[in-house]
């Protein structure tokens, strides 16, 4: 999978994504991470790339042209027409099911807002799809867009070990994850759940399932209205509000 990022710190983004992995996955040409520095594709003399809000206001407002002419640039290059995404605290909020969404995409541009914001007749030339990271205010869109490619990467086949790695995690089917444990199997006097050791993989199973639906019902009861529960799960469930 490819993402081209448009930005004005490529730096802060291609450092902190070299890193474990993602770091891997790229060596592994199992995703492509391409920055495009939109202060490059800017006409004026000092590469300007922002201008003062009409109407007044403060900071400065990221300006059309350089934005657009960065998109273009990769749409000639590679000759494709992906879905464009804007990291703004106005769009959609980001989640599991979005990252599983755009993980099956080719390719994703990913454009990177900075200062005030962009000149809205760019966003609505080239954007598909708003994302926001939460309601609240970032300086720049790179880290909303590190979380992103993030996200989606890791659901990209191949990026993980194994397929299970991300089948059972929190989120995938509505349930928050059961707790893991690794050596030793004693810490500062707590034991790891004898279950575990027992090597009895359906009694594992099922100790998990439970697991997940009772961490779910304490944390986030609201997941739970969309999981798919067994007649089992719904039993168990009764029992812990019944306790
Ligand atoms: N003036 C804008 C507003 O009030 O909506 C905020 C601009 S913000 C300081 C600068 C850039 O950071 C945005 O263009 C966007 O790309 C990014 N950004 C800030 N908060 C974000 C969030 N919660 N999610 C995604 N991107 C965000």
């Amino acid at each position: 999978m490819n993402f081209y990022i448009l930005t004005l710190f490529p730096d802060m983004i291609k450092s902190t994504m070299s890193y474990s992995i993602l770091g891997k996955a790229q060596a592994a040409k199992k995703i492509n991470i391409e920055c495009i520095n939109i202060r490059d594709f800017s006409k004026s003399k000092h590469k300007q790339v922002d201008d003062y809000p009409y109407g007044g206001g403060p900071g400065m407002v990221m300006q059309p042209q350089p934005i657009y002419d960065a998109y273009e640039y990769i749409i000639s290059k590679y000759k494709i027409n992906p879905r464009v995404i804007y990291m703004s605290p106005q769009g959609k909020t980001f989640s599991q099911k979005i990252a599983k969404e755009l993980s099956i995409e080719k390719e994703l541009i990913i454009l990177c807002g900075h200062y005030e914001g962009i000149d809205q007749r760019v966003i609505d030339e080239i954007v598909t799809d708003e994302i926001s990271i939460g309601d609240y205010i970032l300086t720049g869109g790179e880290l909303a867009a590190m979380v992103v490619i993030d996200a989606v990467a890791r659901l990209v086949p191949g990026v993980l070990g194994r397929k299970e790695s991300f089948e059972e995690e929190s989120f995938s089917n509505n349930l928050l994850e059961y707790p893991q444990y690794t050596r030793p199997p004693v810490f500062r006097g707590k034991e790891v759940p004898k279950v575990l050791l027992s090597g009895h993989h359906e009694k594992i199973k099922q100790w998990r399932r439970e697991q997940s639906l009772k961490i779910t019902l304490e944390k986030r009861p609201d997941l739970l209205e969309k999981t798919n529960l067994t007649d089992k799960d719904i039993k168990y469930i009764e029992k812990l509000n019944n306790e």
